[in-house]
């Protein structure tokens, strides 16, 4: 096995810290400890560090300081552009089948609490979205519609500044206000995020995917977009997030920001070449061609870092363990939801299968090598060979 004592392929769930972060992260906690609403003389030292994070972040997404919000993640970043902005009578949201638990679990308790109407557009077998069927789903009291930028189990990229076409498109004919967001959590490290060129009114991101701190998040918000908090209390975050800013980790997630930008064109070429070679192997080796591995999500419109996998017949998390047991971390579907057992719904939505079809997501990073990938690949020969006497 190479280097170290594990192989770490779960990027998409978690991405290690980067040390230039921590070292930011370390010097703010130590020094800039006074609560940033202070007007005392160490307050203005941190609400400076606050607003320069504020102001890097703007820069790097072209947007106004004023439209970025710092939350605790992008689960709250989706609740907030979501629930915020459900406040009129009967209104309706247009989304995908495929979008992640903190959307789709956002529209199931818009649904419930607030009997609103919600549009789940199916994806297409490539796990893409057509943006002429996010048109077609619009109804007169549309107010939101809300496609994520990159899947995080099969790394689709939506096509964003399409949809976000359309929607102005019927917006100027029909003269009306409905708003695009997007869930740009797995695309930060990879995809464009210049907001006004994806053309999106809210996106969302978080900090831990971009080798950042966990528990960090952004919402930008167009400036002419009115929410209403989810948290209230002392009006922080232009009264939208309340609560005592997480400076330390705001100014991490400000670094880690500027350092995945600088990256992104050269590790994205150096990914997909990987990524390539791990899809060559796995169509290739007579092994895993014989088990019938079937490559999920389209194989261009597809994030760098990513490779995910059905194997016929065996199921995910016996892969995840058999892996895991021999130093291969992966996932066998999002983390945020693989405490239910269930099978992959993103999966499903593409496959609609109703045999056992095991799913396993591999996602690649800053440290992963080519010798990691032919270590995973001989490791999955060896595991298949060993389970398929089982399920034969
Ligand atoms: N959206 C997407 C696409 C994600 O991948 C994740 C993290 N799995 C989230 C939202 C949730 O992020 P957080 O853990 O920061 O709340």
């Amino acid at each position: 096995m190479p280097k170290s004592n594990f192989i770490y392929m779960d990027y998409a769930s978690g991405a290690p810290i980067d040390p230039r972060v921590l070292m930011v992260m370390d010097k703010v906690s130590k020094s800039e400890f006074a609560n940033p609403s202070a007007i005392h003389e160490l307050g203005v030292k941190a609400k400076t560090i606050l607003e320069k994070a504020r102001i890097d972040i703007a820069k790097i997404l072209s947007a106004h300081p004023n439209e970025v919000i710092f939350t605790s993640g992008a689960t709250e970043s989706n609740n907030l552009a979501l629930i915020g902005l459900i406040d009129t009578s009967t209104p309706h949201i247009v989304t995908t089948n495929i979008e992640h638990a903190s959307v789709l679990g956002v529209c199931k308790y818009l649904e419930k609490m607030k009997k609103i109407q919600i549009t789940y557009v199916t994806v297409e077998k490539n796990g893409l979205v057509d943006p002429k069927k996010i048109k077609k789903a619009i109804k007169n009291n549309t107010v939101l519609v809300s496609v994520m930028y990159a899947n995080n189990e099969i790394g689709t990229i939506q096509p964003i500044r399409e949809i976000a076409k359309e929607v102005r498109y019927y917006n100027k004919v029909n003269k009306k206000k409905i708003l695009f967001h997007t869930d740009a959590t797995q695309a930060l490290n990879y995809l464009p995020i210049n907001v006004e060129k994806l053309g999106v009114d809210l996106m969302s991101f978080n900090s831990a995917k971009i080798y950042g701190p966990k528990g960090a998040g952004v919402l930008f918000k167009k400036r002419n977009v009115i929410l209403s908090p989810l948290i209230h209390g002392g009006g922080q975050e232009h009264n939208i997030r309340s609560g005592t800013e997480n400076l330390p980790a705001i100014a991490g997630l400000a670094e880690a920001l500027k350092i995945t930008e600088s990256l992104k064109e050269k590790e994205s070429k150096r990914l997909i070449k990987l990524r390539d070679y791990f899809i060559s192997k796995l169509e290739h080796s007579h092994i895993l061609k014989n088990v019938g591995i079937l490559i999920n999500g389209d194989r261009k419109e597809r994030l760098p870092n990513n490779i995910n996998i059905s194997v016929p017949k065996i199921p995910s998390e016996l892969l995840v363990l058999e892996l895991s047991a021999r130093g291969i971390m992966v996932s066998a579907k999002s983390a945020c939801e693989s405490a239910d057992g269930d099978e992959s719904y993103v999966i499903r939505a593409i496959r609609k299968t109703s045999s056992i079809e095991g799913s396993v997501r591999f996602s690649l990073g800053r440290a992963t090598t080519k010798a990691d990938i032919d270590f995973t690949i001989k490791s999955l020969s060896a595991i298949l060979t060993k389970l398929k006497r089982w399920y034969n």
